[in-house]
């Protein structure tokens, strides 16, 4: 089975009701991978009633509970959600998630069916001082669980500074990447060929063409590109053609 294309949307903290009218447009055009919008929490419901996958930016690590303010993985689901993003470097940097965390949380993901789209990225620092490959092997040792399999995770390769800045690496550091985490996970997990691997930050309609063509990116974690239909569209039909 070689992995699926995957185009996934993070509207993050943006989005009201009004905005569903975005996803009519998305899903009026035919698309040759799989598409799933992450909306603020308040949106699931009725985004994913729209027909489209549809997916949650965090659950807790605990069932339920005392946890105010937190979504448990069951809520989710319930709501219609079939995925979560887990360990985006804003919840690392904002709530000061570790990757110890992160892998709790891709469990509970998992227990309640979800597949969990964990991220990984380096800083600009990290980059700067050659750490990129050991940071990215360090997050994917601590933040994957053991119970992952292709079918329920998603790897999304983030370089933190490259998130929302309208830059991006080099093709060839995407690649590096890539085929780190491709191998990485081939030696730990019996499918960990077949996982997606998405790269994400500041993937617009202009270059999504040539990221996909990098050997191991299976699709994209998109932020303020997806958005808006005229924009994500493109990209969704740059990974189709891919
Ligand atoms: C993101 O936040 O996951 C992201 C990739 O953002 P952007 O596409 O806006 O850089």
């Amino acid at each position: 089975m070689a992995p699926r294309k995957l185009a996934a949307g993070n509207w993050k903290m943006n989005g009201t009701l009004a905005a569903l009218s975005e996803i009519d447009a998305i899903l009026a055009q035919p698309a040759g991978c799989d598409v799933l919008i992450c909306p603020p929490a308040v949106l699931i419901q009725a985004m994913a009633a729209k027909g489209i996958p549809t997916g949650g930016q965090d659950c807790h690590a605990k069932a339920s509970g005392a946890h105010t303010g937190d979504i448990a993985a069951a809520q989710l689901k319930d709501v219609g959600a079939s995925h979560v993003i887990l360990g985006h470097s804003e919840r690392r940097t904002d709530h000061g998630e570790t990757d110890e965390m992160v892998s709790a949380k891709a469990l509970a993901a998992h227990e309640a069916g979800l597949v969990a789209i964990i991220c990984v990225g380096e800083t600009e620092a990290q980059r700067d001082a050659g750490h990129t490959l050991d940071v990215i092997s360090a997050q994917l040792a601590g933040s994957v669980p053991d119970c992952a399999t292709a079918a329920n995770t998603v790897i999304a390769y983030e370089p933190v500074w490259a998130i929302g800045t309208g830059r991006t690496p080099t093709n060839d550091q995407i690649a590096e990447v890539h085929a780190l985490m491709r191998d990485r996970l081939s030696a730990r997990f019996a499918d960990g060929a077949d996982v997606a691997l998405l790269y994400g930050g500041s993937v617009k309609p202009a270059n999504a063409a040539e990221i996909f063509a990098i050997p191991h990116v299976n699709g994209a974690l998109v932020g303020g590109a997806s958005l808006k239909a005229a924009d994500f569209g493109p990209i969704i039909a740059a990974l189709s053609a891919a």
